[in-house]
């Protein structure tokens, strides 16, 4: 067990649905502590940087699109394993395929307005957390 940080978004469709402490409750109730928050209008090129990984893919267009549609919540979360962790809070991708009680089966939309991101891994929760925060912004 280690003490670790991970990064989420809170995405557009919860933001334009006014439930971003809905998300953050889900997130402390399993508790993870939100070390580091901030309400963004991402331009192009940090939301198209961001899944820059998904570059290939049919769904990116849209993705960065989508991500750019409205506010988000930039977040840096701590906790013990907390990029295992938080993948388990926020649920599978597809919504229809979440563990109950998780953020995703309660909150999301569809397979791409799906609430929330988390980093997959220890390399990319250590990459997204500089994309978007200095060290001085993160108060665990
Ligand atoms: P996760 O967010 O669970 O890590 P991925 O990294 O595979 O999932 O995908 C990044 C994001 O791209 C997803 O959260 C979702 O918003 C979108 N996405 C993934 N797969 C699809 C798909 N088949 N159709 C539309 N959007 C998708
Ligand atoms: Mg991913």
């Amino acid at each position: 067990m280690s003490i670790q940080r991970t990064f989420s978004i809170i995405k557009p469709d919860a933001t334009a649905r006014n439930i971003t402490g809905k998300v953050n409750a889900k997130i402390e109730e399993s508790g993870l502590r939100i070390v580091a928050q901030k309400r963004l209008l991402l331009t192009e090129e940090q939301a198209s940087g961001f899944y820059a990984v998904h570059k290939d893919r049919p769904f990116y267009t849209d993705l960065v699109k989508f991500m750019m549609s409205g506010p988000v919540i930039v977040q840096v979360l701590e906790g013990e394993n907390a990029i295992v962790a938080y993948r388990k809070v926020m649920g599978a991708t597809n919504p229809a395929e979440a563990d109950s009680g998780t953020i995703r089966a309660e909150f999301a939309q569809s397979i791409d307005a799906n609430t929330v991101h988390g980093s997959d891994a220890p390399e990319t929760a250590s990459e997204e957390i500089k994309f978007f925060f200095a060290e001085n912004e993160i108060v665990g």
